[in-house]
């Protein structure tokens, strides 16, 4: 069974998502780090990020590995690297591109298939396209200014003003949500949990007992 969480940057969903895994001891998938490493293996190729088929072509030159949430590329232990702010801007332009979603998508359906077909998965587009038939399905959200606070303890933040943080994270989002291929959005069917006013812990709380509820 696949728990899909949903949400765009700075709502808690990495912490979130890797707590309700451990709890039920299922695989936890970040897939937000497809994206990344994809941009990684496009920047590192020279490729123009504009172009879907020199993406491609960086992709699937690429020996990726991710586990337990170490990400390699081509053998080397990529997982702090990317988690720049250049590299997340290269996993949004890469993301825009129908056919590179394609491939990853397929990407990810393996990755969940090859653990043995129950994770909790997140993401940008887990609930409504990548796994639409998961029996639970959340969609978190905070307000823009908590979402900052949360994301300025994060690497990408380091030496930047909450200002600039909150800038990066609305351009973010516009790419994410105006895109036209798989637009971040809640599924129709999503339980959506507002974190602003919540504790990790009860966030966690929240989605063990639909996760129990579903049995
Ligand atoms: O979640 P994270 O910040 O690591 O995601 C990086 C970028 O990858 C997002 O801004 C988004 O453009 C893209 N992404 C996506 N679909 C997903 C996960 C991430 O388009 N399921």
């Amino acid at each position: 069974m696949v728990i899909a969480i949903d949400g765009p940057g700075g709502v808690g969903k990495s912490t979130v998502s890797h707590r309700v895994a451990e709890a039920l001891g299922v695989p936890h998938f970040d897939t937000g780090s497809t994206y990344r490493v994809a941009g990684l293996a496009a920047l590192e190729s020279g490729a123009d990020l504009d172009d879907p088929d020199a993406v491609l072509d960086a992709i699937d030159s690429a020996r990726v590995d991710i586990e337990d949430g170490a990400v390699t590329f081509d053998g080397e232990d990529v997982t702090e690297t990317i988690r720049t702010t250049e590299i997340a801007g290269a996993a949004s332009t890469v993301a825009t591109h129908p056919d590179v979603r394609e491939r990853i998508v397929a990407w990810q359906r393996s990755w969940v298939d090859e653990h043995g077909g129950n994770a909790v998965v997140e993401g940008r587009d887990i609930g409504t396209v990548v796994f639409p038939d998961a029996p639970l399905k959340i969609y978190l959200t905070a307000r823009p200014e908590v979402r900052a606070a949360r994301r300025s303890g994060d690497r990408e933040a380091a030496g930047k003003s909450t200002a600039e943080i909150a800038g990066e994270l609305a351009a973010r989002d516009h790419t994410d949500s105006t895109r036209k291929a798989s637009p971040l959005r809640p599924a129709d069917d999503a339980v959506i949990i507002d974190t602003s006013a919540l504790s990790i812990d009860a966030v966690v709380q929240q989605i063990l007992d639909l996760a129990h509820g579903l049995s």
